[in-house]
């Protein structure tokens, strides 16, 4: 009998330590998107309202006042850099000034005390979310691709990618100097650098804010972290078939090496170390920029978009699956900035994106995780006003502009409020996405919104609690958060 009751006890605690377990949950949550898409500035942001306590009328545990306290906690990972958040914060709150963007992968611990809403779980009294935010530059993701490419073949979808639209002529001496060597050439690093130059300077120049062409791999070119310099980055693309094989002494033997150590030793331990890791993803697309810039700069979004998805589902399928269980069960597709619009064209920014990321999931035949779109401003730098133009009342958006930002022939000192027309999206997301479809702003020289830089807006709140409008932060929270806050 005692036996008995000695198991009755241990199935007892058992079941108790399942039930705590599942009231204490954690995510492991990465936050990417390519440069400049906002990824600093929404982490600062999401902490702010976690810690501050924001509006969140959507955020179904905060507006219960079942969220009791959010606090910062020592990082797991020690090898990983600290997300700054103090100085973050500091920039945008006390100064009114953006942080400074993402450049390498970092790392934020908060944990968030909370009530839980079930039977067992208001018995068992408080519980834990442990949330790990993982900040990475969403060039890097797109490099996951080339784990399953040779040399070859990355050298010749690169290169076809290279002819094609806009990027033809930021290429040109790129291609110029290609045509210097041929692949069979004996190896010469005095070559090799300079084409390694050359491709990277392609790469940067289809990143700009004209032509805001969405990256292309490999990523470290970009935004190389650590590796600044350093000789895995000494290559390039050559004009060889998919299917070529290198012949001994070549430039194509030299480049095909340089790329299979830039795989084994910079892709691979990202995938392993930070990608496989994580649970749930949100990717932030600057949706406007590409709008702003023309049909190029969207259809090569679409194609980086299902890049993206690719990653995630390589994770579920590659030769790496049996080592690192995929688990991703949750990606949220972001179009940032969404301040820079009216709000009756928020929705509209969402259906834009959301036909995107259709048309990219079916080309990655993506299936598995729960992906949902949303159209947000982390931070919103704007409000809105009407203004009459010809007799008619207009709606239009008021900010403080950057130092610098010009309005008409003035340059403004960073201090002066003023009222811009945003411009309306299309109602219908084909239309936005066809050729021609759309005019962006760039393009038709309206509303120079997608020019024009705001300054962070005045904080709301106290002064301990100092709070950042912000715009469908509560549905991120809620799609990010929400059941394990149950
Ligand atoms: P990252 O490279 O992805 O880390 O990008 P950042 O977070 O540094 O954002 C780049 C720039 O985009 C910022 O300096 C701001 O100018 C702008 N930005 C980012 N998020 C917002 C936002 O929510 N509202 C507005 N108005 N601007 C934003």
């Amino acid at each position: 009998a005692a036996d008995l009751q000695n198991e009755a006890l241990i199935v007892a605690a058992s079941v108790r330590d399942a039930a705590v377990g599942a009231l204490n949950p954690s995510i492991r949550l990465g936050v990417t998107g390519l440069s400049r898409a906002g990824k600093t500035v929404f982490i600062t942001a999401l902490v702010n309202a976690l810690v501050s306590g924001a509006r969140l009328p959507l955020f179904r545990a905060f507006a219960d006042g079942r969220l009791i306290a959010a606090r910062l906690s020592p990082q797991p990972d020690d090898a990983v850099p600290r997300f700054d958040i103090e100085t973050h914060l500091s920039a945008v709150l006390d100064e009114r000034r953006w942080p400074q963007s993402t450049r390498r992968i970092s790392e934020l611990r908060i944990v968030l005390e909370f009530q839980s809403d079930t039977f067992i779980g208001r018995r068992l009294g408080t519980s834990h979310l442990t949330l790990d935010i993982v900040d990475y530059p969403g060039e890097w993701l797109l490099d996951l691709g080339l784990m399953g490419r040779t040399y070859a073949q990355f050298s010749a979808e690169t290169l076809a990618m290279s002819r094609k639209g806009a990027r033809a002529s930021l290429a040109a001496e790129w291609h110029a100097h290609l045509a210097t060597a041929d692949a069979a050439a004996p190896e010469s690093e005095s070559w090799a650098k300079a084409s390694s130059e050359l491709f990277t300077h392609y790469l940067r120049a289809s990143r700009t804010a004209r032509h805001a062409l969405s990256a292309l791999p490999p990523g470290r070119f970009l935004l190389p972290g650590d590796l600044e310099g350093s000789p895995v980055l000494t290559f390039a693309p050559l004009d060889v078939a998919a299917d070529a094989v290198p012949a001994p002494g070549t430039l194509h033997a030299m480049m095909a090496r340089r790329y299979d150590s830039y795989v084994a030793q910079v892709v691979k331990p990202f995938f392993r170390e930070h990608f496989a890791r994580l649970d749930r993803q949100i990717v932030l697309v600057d949706v406007l920029a590409a709008l702003d810039a023309g049909p190029d700069a969207v259809a090569d979004l679409e194609s980086a978009l299902s890049g993206v998805l690719d990653a995630f589902r390589h994770g579920r399928n590659s030769w790496l699956t049996s080592l690192f269980r995929p688990r991703v069960d949750k990606i949220l597709f972001a179009a940032t900035k969404a301040d820079h619009l009216h709000h009756t064209s928020h929705d509209r920014l969402e259906a834009i994106l959301g036909r995107l990321v259709d048309r990219a999931r079916q080309r990655a035949s993506f299936s598995g995780a729960e992906v949902e779109v949303l159209a947000i401003a982390a931070v919103r730098a704007t409000r809105e006003a009407s203004a009459r133009q010809d007799g008619q009342d207009l709606p239009i958006i008021v900010g403080t502009p950057e130092p610098g930002e010009r309005s008409g022939d003035k340059v403004l000192d960073g201090e002066e409020e003023i009222g811009v027309f945003p411009g309306d999206l299309p109602a219908d997301p084909a239309i936005a996405l066809q050729p021609g479809g759309y005019r962006g702003r760039a393009e038709t020289g309206e509303g120079d919104v997608g020019i024009i830089r705001f300054r962070p807006p005045r904080v709301e709140g106290s002064r301990d609690k100092p709070r950042l409008p912000h715009i469908r932060m509560d549905r991120v929270l809620q799609f990010l958060l929400g059941d394990k806050l149950a």
